[in-house]
C-alpha cells in the first residue's frame, strides 16, 4: 500500500450543505414564474370609469318655491316626505308608468321620501340608482311573493321584544319602526308597520342589556335612532351609559344619507356626552356623497364619533366596480371608513336587487391592490337564518402546505409568489403528551440552571439544567404535567420543501 497512489478520502456525505445552489431555499420566498404556476385568468383585470349623467336634478328642479329656511330645516324635511304615488309621480313624471303595480307594493311597504333625497335623482334616467332604492318598481311587484320576512331570523334571536341578541358580547337594539326614506331592500321592512315603539318597551331593552354582564357592546338601530328628538335620545342613551358593563354604543344610520340637516350642533354635543359612541351610516352610492352629507359627517366626526360605512350590493344601483370604488373614495375623503358591503339579503320584494356572490367578489377583485386596503370594504354574507356575518373575499391563497411550511398567493395583478414560512415553524412544534410522573417545572434559566428540577422528566431522573430548554437529550423536555416531544427534522428534509411545485 505504500507505493500505491494516496487514496482519495471516501466523500462525507452532507446532503443539507452540498446541495447545489439551484435546490438551496430562497431566504424568504419567490416570484413564481408562468412555467411554474399559471397566471390568474382574471388578469389583466379592467376597471371602467363610473359614467356620470347630468340630468335635471337637483332642488331647484323639485322644489324650486321652497325657502332656505324651510330646506335646512329637518323637521320641515321630515313633514314633508313623498309618502304617495301621487305625489311622486307629481314631481316625477316618469314612475307614472305600471301604475296599478306600483300601488300594490305600496300596499305591502310604505314609501317615504325627504325632498332632500328625492331632489338626488336624475328625472331623465328611468333607471336611476337613488330612485331605485326609494321608488316602488315594477321589478319589486313581478318579485313581491319572493324572499323572507325575517331572513336573519332576528325575531328568532330575540329575548326581549326589539333585541336581538346573537353573538355573545354584542346586542342589537331596534329602537323605533320609521325611518327617513325606507329602503325597498330593507331586512327588517317587516317591522316598519308597527307602531311607535313605546317608552315601556324600550326600559324592558334597556333592563335586559343591564341584567346581561356578557353585553359589552349594543348596536342601536332602527327604524332610524337619529329620527328621535334630541332629548328623548338622550335619555335612552343615558339609561345605556349606566349601564356599568356596557362599554361600547353604536348607532346605525341613514340620516346623513337622506336627512343630513338633522345632524346640527345640538345633536352632536349630546351625542358627544355618551362615548364611547360610534356611528354606522349607509352610503350605497357616489351620488349620495353630497356637499351636505359631508358636512353632516364632518359634524359627528369632530364631536370625536368615528364613522363606519354599511353598504348594501344593489343589483342595478351599485353592482360594479367603478361606481363602489368611487364610492369608497369619496366616503374616504369624507373620512368615513367603508366598513361593510353586505350581499342583499333574501328579504320578501327584494329579489330584484339581488347579485350573484361572484358579482360581489368581482367586485373586492376590482378594489384590493387598486386603491388602499383602508378603502375596501370587508364583503360579507349575513347568514340567513342567524348564521351572523361571514366574511367572503377572492382566494389570494392558492395553495398551502404545512408540512412544508410553504403558501403560494396571487397578488391583484394575478403573479404568481410562494411565501416560506420562518425555518422549523413547524419542527418545532411542541406536542403535549400526558406524563403522570412528572412534576411541575420552570424551564432553564439565562444561567443554564433550572431554577426547578422535575422529580422524574424523562425516566432516568437526570433532570434539567442544559440550558437549552432540553432535558439533556435533545429530544424532550418537561412543562408543567406534560412531557413535550420535539419533533424535529433534518436540514435536508427541510430542503426538499422548496422544490418546484408540480403542475
Ligand atoms: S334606513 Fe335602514 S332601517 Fe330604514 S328602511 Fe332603510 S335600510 Fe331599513
Amino acid at each position: 500500500m505504500g507505493d500505491s497512489a494516496p487514496q482519495q478520502e471516501a466523500p462525507v456525505e452532507r446532503p443539507e450543505l452540498d446541495a447545489p445552489p439551484s435546490k438551496q431555499p430562497p431566504p424568504f420566498g419567490r416570484r413564481l414564474g408562468s412555467d411554474e404556476f399559471a397566471v390568474h385568468e382574471n388578469f389583466p383585470m379592467k376597471v371602467e370609469s363610473p359614467s356620470v349623467r347630468l340630468g335635471r336634478r337637483g332642488r331647484a328642479h323639485y322644489y324650486p318655491d321652497v325657502s332656505d329656511a324651510d330646506w335646512n330645516d329637518w323637521r320641515w324635511q321630515f313633514r314633508h316626505r313623498v309618502t304617495t304615488l301621487d305625489e311622486l309621480v307629481r314631481r316625477l313624471p316618469s314612475v307614472g308608468a305600471d301604475r296599478a303595480a306600483r300601488e300594490q307594493v305600496l300596499a305591502d311597504f310604505r314609501m317615504g321620501i325627504t325632498p332632500y333625497y328625492l331632489s338626488l335623482v336624475d328625472a331623465d334616467d328611468p333607471d336611476d340608482p337613488v330612485l331605485r332604492q326609494v321608488a316602488p318598481l315594477f321589478e319589486e311587484h313581478l318579485y313581491r311573493a319572493v324572499g323572507e320576512e325575517d331572513p336573519l331570523a332576528e325575531e328568532k334571536f330575540s329575548p326581549v321584544p326589539g333585541i336581538t341578541h346573537r353573538y355573545p358580547d354584542r346586542v342589537l337594539m331596534v329602537l323605533s319602526n320609521n325611518c327617513a326614506i325606507y329602503c325597498r331592500y330593507c331586512t327588517r321592512k317587516r317591522t316598519m308597520y308597527e307602531g311607535a315603539t313605546a317608552d315601556v318597551e324600550i326600559d324592558r331593552m334597556v333592563d335586559y342589556i343591564a341584567r346581561t354582564p356578557s353585553v359589552r357592546d349594543v348596536v342601536v338601530s332602527g327604524g332610524d335612532p337619529l329620527n328621535f328628538a334630541t332629548a328623548k335620545l338622550d335619555a335612552i342613551l343615558t339609561k345605556l351609559r349606566a349601564i356599568p358593563h356596557l362599554e361600547i354604543i353604536r348607532i346605525g344610520t341613514r340620516v346623513p344619507v337622506a336627512l343630513p340637516q338633522r345632524i346640527d350642533d345640538e345633536l352632536c354635543e349630546m351625542l358627544a356626552r355618551h362615548h364611547p359612541l360610534w356611528i354606522n351610516v349607509h352610503f350605497n352610492h357616489p351620488r349620495e356623497l353630497t356637499a351636505d352629507a359631508a358636512r353632516a359627517c364632518d359634524k359627528l366626526s369632530r364631536a370625536g364619533i368615528p364613522l363606519n360605512n354599511q353598504a348594501v350590493l344593489l343589483k342595478g344601483v351599485n353592482d360594479d366596480v367603478a361606481t363602489i370604488k368611487a364610492l369608497c373614495h369619496g366616503l374616504m375623503k369624507m373620512r368615513v371608513r367603508p366598513y361593510y358591503l353586505y350581499q342583499c339579503d333574501p328579504v320578501r320584494g327584494a329579489e330584484h336587487f339581488r347579485t350573484t356572490v361572484a358579482k360581489g367578489l368581482e367586485i373586492i377583485e376590482g378594489l384590493r391592490g387598486h386603491t388602499s386596503g383602508l378603502a375596501i370594504p370587508t364583503y360579507v354574507i349575513d347568514a340567513p337564518g342567524g348564521g351572523g356575518k361571514i366574511p367572503i373575499q377572492p382566494q389570494y391563497l392558492l395553495d398551502y402546505d404545512r408540512e412544508k411550511g410553504r403558501a403560494l398567493v396571487r397578488n391583484y395583478q394575478g403573479n404568481v409568489y410562494e411565501y416560506v414560512e420562518p425555518r422549523g415553524a413547524h419542527d418545532e412544534v411542541l406536542v403535549p403528551t400526558p406524563s403522570k410522573e412528572s412534576a411541575p417545572v420552570r424551564l432553564a434559566g439565562s444561567n443554564g440552571k433550572s431554577a426547578e428540577t422535575p422529580a422524574t422528566s424523562n425516566g432516568n431522573g437526570n433532570g434539567n439544567g442544559n440550558g437549552n430548554g432540553k432535558n439533556g437529550h435533545g429530544d424532550e423536555r418537561v412543562v408543567g404535567k406534560s412531557k413535550w416531544v420535539h419533533r424535529g427534522s433534518t436540514r435536508s428534509e427541510r430542503a426538499a420543501r422548496f422544490e418546484k411545485p408540480k403542475g
